[in-house]
């Protein structure tokens, strides 16, 4: 019997298709174990840290600031808001500000 839908020859070749498949989707979740913590919503979003990435879980632009400087206000790219007042926005709103809350999404599990 032809597997059409995974494009095997049979079921022996339908098998060997889906374990590349699994192969593949275990590669993509190593990947994403190697990112970095994103300083307001602590989710792993961030491919290297200090990079000015922004954040698709809180819409937070990772300038560098940390908890030790978190009450600081930058006015760089994040506005004129600290890092602390974005932890709160988060915990309240599910974004680094409520301005960004139609920009943001779920976190993913492997970003966990
Ligand atoms: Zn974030």
């Amino acid at each position: 019997m032809r597997c059409l839908r995974l494009n095997a020859r049979d079921n022996s070749d339908c098998s060997r298709v889906i374990q590349e498949s699994l192969n593949f989707v275990n590669f993509g979740m190593g990947t994403a174990t190697l990112r970095f913590r994103c300083p307001c919503c602590g989710f792993r979003t961030l491919d290297a840290p200090n990079i000015l990435a922004l954040c698709p879980v809180c819409w937070w632009e990772d300038d560098g600031q940390e908890d030790f400087d978190a009450h600081e206000v930058r006015n760089t790219v994040n506005g004129d808001w600290s890092l602390e007042e974005a932890r709160l926005h988060y915990s309240k709103c599910g974004a680094s500000h409520p301005r960004f809350v139609r920009y943001v999404r779920k976190p993913e599990v492997s970003e966990q």
